[in-house]
């Protein structure tokens, strides 16, 4: 069959395609460790539920408006007021089908063929495709680990260019759980501002933040200038562990809005009614149990990262958010077993899947191929025994 050649240009979500495996496997009977989801473990919260059989009750079961209903759109603001000191009108707020889709239609309605759009690694999995998609071009810039993987505002310049129309950051970021302090964001925004490009900032985990972490600022939130050239990316997905109900928002610039709305309206329409409802729930109901999720996820980036860095070999930052971990395995590439040599971290993802039962995405797909991505949303019982899983197959390896 003729396909498009656009489609050739992106690859499956890494991410999701391991989750799905490791789930077949699973199903198969396998005794499978899943350390490839990128998904809260726990259910989404009760008074979230309720609201969303109250809409089914109620029939609220109909088209809403493309781009959200004004009741939720009312909720993102009261958020970004309350939470990011941000004022947006409900004209410059659009809901979306998650935010990975709020992603992908700003990137549709401001990029194009010619356009470069920077995004430093290591990166979530879909932004690089996400940019291909729209012609233009995604430059990696490549942070040190030795920076802790920050971007430096020397690499950020130096990384500009005439074409730049963009960068996509997001922090703490997923895979290695890093965030910035006011102060170095105000550094990377000062050249943000002097070289004129936009910002679009993926803020899904800024509530799955750690006591060690600087307090969380959006880029938007540094000043007027900074508002008026960033488009804020946000979900319901991560903190309310709401993954499948696909509620995600942007906010910004009044027309480009008002385009991802034109967008929308010719592929997905509304987002799903009932599930607005419950986001409304979720943004304007009781907050108890975000910190409840996120002191038990902190509790396991403890145990994890203690535990990883005992692997001889493996070193692995201490990260300050989201709910991964990404060690560096280099150590263990070129070694020996059974006459099956791992060169990469691809190899050695499918090496831990085959002699260890432990699904985790290999750190290439990250843009970093020194590195696994480990995702601790899974119980401390799976993550004491898959951490040991992957430490024996490792000494194997000689
Ligand atoms: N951004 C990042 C960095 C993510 O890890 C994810 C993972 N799902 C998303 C966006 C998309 O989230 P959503 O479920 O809202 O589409
Ligand atoms: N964002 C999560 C992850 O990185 C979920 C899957 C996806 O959408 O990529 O694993």
């Amino acid at each position: 069959m003729k396909l498009a050649a656009r489609i050739s240009l992106i690859k499956p979500s890494p991410t999701l395609t391991i989750q799905a495996k490791a789930n077949a496997l699973k199903a198969a009977g396998r005794d499978i460790i899943g350390f490839g989801a990128g998904e809260p473990d726990f259910d989404t919260p009760r008074n979230i539920k309720d609201a969303a059989i109250r809409a089914i009750e109620a029939g609220f079961t109909k088209y809403t408006p493309v781009g959200g209903t004004d009741e939720l759109k009312d909720a993102v603001i009261a958020k970004l007021q309350r939470d990011n000191q941000l004022a947006y009108k409900r004209s410059e707020v659009v809901i979306s089908c998650g935010a990975k889709h709020s992603l992908f239609n700003v990137a549709q309605v401001l990029f194009e063929e010619g356009d470069e759009v920077l995004i430093p690694s290591p990166y979530w999995v879909s932004y690089t495709d996400i940019v291909y998609l729209t012609g233009a071009k995604p430059v990696v810039i490549k942070t040190n680990i030795e920076d802790g993987f920050k971007l430096q505002p020397s690499q950020l310049e130096a990384a500009i260019t005439p074409r730049t129309r963009a960068i996509i950051i997001s922090y703490p970021s997923n895979p290695a759980g890093v965030s910035y302090s006011r102060e170095e964001l105000e550094a990377l925004a000062e050249v943000i501002i002097r070289r004129g490009i936009m910002v679009i900032s993926d803020d899904i985990y800024e509530k799955i933040i750690y006591d060690d972490a600087s307090p969380f600022y959006t880029m938007a939130s540094l000043g007027e200038e900074l508002k008026r050239i960033s488009i804020v990316v946000n979900g319901v997905s991560k903190t309310y562990a709401m993954t499948g109900w696909r509620i995600g928002y942007a906010a910004g610039d009044e027309e480009i809005i008002a385009a991802m709305t034109k967008y929308q309206s010719q592929n997905t329409s509304n987002p799903t009614s009932i599930a607005q409802k419950a986001a409304v729930e979720a943004l304007n109901g009781s907050q108890e149990s975000l910190p409840m999720m996120v002191r038990e996820f902190q509790k396991r980036r403890d145990v994890i990262v203690a535990k990883l860095n005992a692997i001889p070999g493996v070193a692995c930052l201490k990260p300050v958010g989201a709910f991964y971990v990404f060690p560096n395995v280099s150590s263990f590439y070129g070694r020996l077993l059974e006459g099956r040599i791992i060169t990469n971290s691809a190899e050695m993802a499918a090496y831990l899947l085959d002699e260890s039962n432990v699904a985790l995405v290999p750190g290439g797909d990250f843009g970093h191929d020194d590195h696994i991505r480990i995702s601790y949303a899974t119980s401390m019982e799976q993550i004491e025994k898959g951490v040991d899983r992957i430490r024996e197959a490792l000494r194997k390896l000689s």
